[in-house]
């Protein structure tokens, strides 16, 4: 492909992105669906060593710990979850989720990302007392609670999302994942997650997690059932979000894996997933860091996209039991991490959820 593939308006967009202009929505949408590939990565690469033009590369250390795999969402494209009273269904005791942050800590990690089903039982101060248990014995950082999950703490509760974030915080949450956005429009998320919250509650949680001073992330999981324009209205709603609070450090898109699941769909191609990596970098003009999906496209692909606007390798993912549960099972353990950013012509540096860079592993037992 050479820029020829690009036709002349949409270069124009190319260059006024990589300028530092603002693409608007049908702009952002010509960008994503009529660029040349290679053109759109050129173009995102400038931009991402413009906002950061040093040749390194972040990751994180950190294991995911589902608390719990019961839930009452029944979403279609998870293969991981049990419904109440359903044969295989966990709720995890402080000696197990003690085990695994002591062996993530032994394994150089400084945080955990903490999520799980929507549990039709579990009280508020359930997770407070865990919150409160964490804390009181180890010094690590707690990624948790993704914004539909506080929708539902919200509803069982009878509190409102900004009073339940209020109540986790002060019982030791440092900050919020961006998990559960899947697209962003209602339109998909009914017929894909019907029973979650919806795209402006999400927002909502969001909005009200950055104005208490929680940072958070962003996802996206795309190639299920919806549209590419509904994949650019979700990058839109992030940034007209992020304008406001400028609470978000990083957005995260990873594509969807359809086996095990009840959606039939085709799997996105690399070039696909590289393609979406590298729009959003331009689109999201005020997103710091974008993170390559290891997880989902494995290790050769996501060295590619550190060329398509990536800065960052995501995590060490000590534990992945949804992806895993849908079929997927990449393993990457931080030497290996290291050695693929190293590989790929840049400098690897473990950092911290704000992206702040550790130079030491931290993290210990109280
Ligand atoms: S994705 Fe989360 S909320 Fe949806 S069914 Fe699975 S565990 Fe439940």
């Amino acid at each position: 492909m050479n820029a020829e593939d690009t036709p002349v308006e949409v270069r124009d967009l190319l260059h006024r992105a990589v300028s530092g202009g603002r693409l608007e929505p049908s702009e952002a949408l010509a960008v994503y669906l009529d660029a040349g590939l290679h053109d759109l990565g050129r173009a995102a690469h400038e931009v991402r060593l413009k906002k950061h033009p040093e040749p390194v590369v972040t990751y994180v250390g950190d294991r995911n710990i589902n608390y719990s795999n019961i839930c009452v969402c029944g979403c279609r494209f998870c293969a991981y979850f049990r419904a109440p009273g359903q044969e295989g269904g966990f709720v995890l005791s402080k000696d197990e989720l003690a085990q695994k942050i002591q062996e993530t800590i032994d394994l150089g990690g400084t945080q955990i990302l903490m999520q799980g089903g929507h549990h039709p039982d579990l009280p508020l101060s359930f997770y407070e007392d865990l919150l409160a248990f964490i804390k009181a014995e180890f010094d690590i950082h707690v990624h948790a609670f993704s914004p539909p999950e506080i929708w539902h703490f919200a509803k069982l509760s009878g509190l409102s999302a900004a009073q339940v974030i209020a109540r986790l915080k002060r019982a030791g949450l440092d900050s919020i994942p961006g998990g559960g956005a899947e697209i962003l429009v209602d339109e998909v998320r009914s017929r894909v997650s019907p029973n979650k919250c919806t795209a402006r509650q999400w927002i909502e949680v969001m909005e009200a997690a950055h104005g208490q001073g929680l940072r958070t992330t962003a996802t996206m999981m795309f190639g299920h059932l919806e549209t590419p324009g509904q994949r650019v209205e979700h990058l839109l709603a992030l940034r007209a979000l992020q304008d406001r609070t400028h609470g978000f450090t990083a957005f995260i898109p990873w594509t969807f894996q359809p086996q095990n699941t009840a959606i039939q769909a085709r799997p996105l191609t690399s070039p696909e997933y590289l393609r979406l990596l590298a729009a959003s970098r331009l689109i999201l003009d005020n997103f710091d860091n974008l993170q390559v999906s290891w997880v989902t496209m494995g290790a050769k692909i996501a060295q590619l996209a550190l060329f398509f606007g990536g800065n960052d390798f995501g995590s060490t993912m000590i534990e992945e039991n949804v992806v895993r549960a849908a079929g997927v099972s990449f393993r990457l353990s931080r030497e290996e991490i290291e050695r693929l950013i190293r590989a790929a012509g840049f400098r690897p540096r473990q950092r911290r959820m704000d992206y702040s860079y550790l130079d030491q592993a931290q993290g210990a037992r109280r």
